[in-house]
């Protein structure tokens, strides 16, 4: 993977590409946007570009290959172990860099999920921070930059990536789903520019699940009661997956008010839908899905302060069937 592999944020990789032919890399970088828009790509590029015995970043080399089969000797990944970087890892860490680099000029330190760090973590790796041994240099991956330790976040420099233009990432996906328009059209749109969503486990979720889901919650009826309460019951076990689920209607929802506003259907997400979109939004009006979009909003809302989850699923879904 080189930087010109790499799909969009040219200034990024302009503002790296320069300082490694200056060679005046910062000593610690932290690598700041959404999961999966290739923070880590760019992050791995770098290190071939340090690598590459040719200089190039070539893929070809020895160095280069190390570093895409993840076992070159100098280059250190450092990554949550599903919950949080503990301090042993961080002391491990340290270890490594204390020996020196055993084939690269210098050791690089890869730390994906800064934010995951736990205080302690945190705390042992600002001496690495503070103090680098022979040049080592840092790379701090974060999709939550402002829950990364303030004392980490100001002695690195700072790179804030921007999700990818939605058309950007159509265009691959068109490739990758082999053509077919509608797929590569609602993963676009509901993956918000992260490929790794697009096409990781929610891919499924965002292609056939969400059609169950959305025929669920527009078959919802305030006159009747038990089916409600039921499927509040089931998204309530959805821990790991509501907040997509919750994007999925929020998507629903904009699309029926994109067509109130008299909205071509390439601007909708569903396009696949588009029969449903149409026959719904016939019975809703401007108001009536500004507020099921507040809901949504306050339940999502609600849901990241850890309150009640299927009191907040019943409240919106009520919200949402009136
Ligand atoms: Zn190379």
């Amino acid at each position: 993977m080189t930087f010109a592999h790499i799909l969009g944020h040219d200034r990024q990789k302009d503002i790296l590409r320069r300082a490694l032919a200056a060679k005046r890399l910062a000593h610690a970088y932290l690598f700041e946007g959404a999961e999966g828009i290739g923070k880590r790509l760019t992050a791995l590029a770098l290190v071939r570009g340090v690598f590459c015995q040719t200089g190039r970043g070539c893929g070809e080399c020895p160095s280069c290959r190390k570093i895409d089969h993840n076992n070159h000797p100098d280059l250190h990944l450092v990554e949550d172990d599903g919950a949080s970087i503990k301090i042993e890892q961080v002391r491990a860490l340290q270890k490594e860099l204390s020996f020196r680099p055993l084939e690269a000029p210098r050791k690089i330190c890869l730390i994906d999920g800064a934010d995951r760090l736990n205080p302690a973590a945190g705390n042992a790796l600002l001496k690495t921070l503070e103090e680098p041994t022979g040049g080592t240099l840092l790379i701090l991956l974060s999709a939550r930059p402002e829950a990364v330790l303030s004392t980490i976040r100001s002695r690195c420099q700072r790179l804030p990536f921007a999700r990818l233009p939605q058309a950007a990432v159509k265009k691959v996906l068109l490739d990758l789903v082999d053509g077919r328009e509608h797929e590569a059209h609602v993963l676009a749109a509901l993956s918000e520019g992260s490929f790794k969503k697009a096409l990781g486990k929610d891919r499924d979720l965002f292609l056939e699940q969400r059609k169950g889901l959305l025929k669920g919650v527009t078959a919802l009826s305030s006159g009747s009661i038990i089916p409600l309460f039921d499927f509040a019951a089931a998204l309530t076990e959805e821990k790991e997956r509501l907040t997509e689920i919750l994007e999925i209607f929020q998507a629903f929802y904009r699309d029926l008010l994109l067509v109130q506003h008299g909205a071509s259907d390439e601007e909708l997400v569903n396009v696949d839908l588009l029969e449903k979109i149409h026959r719904v939004s016939a019975r809703e009006t401007i108001p009536s899905l500004l507020r099921k979009l507040d809901a949504l909003a306050a339940c999502r809302r609600q849901l990241e302060r850890n309150v009640n989850r299927q009191l907040a699923l019943e409240v919106l879904l009520l919200r949402l069937a009136a």
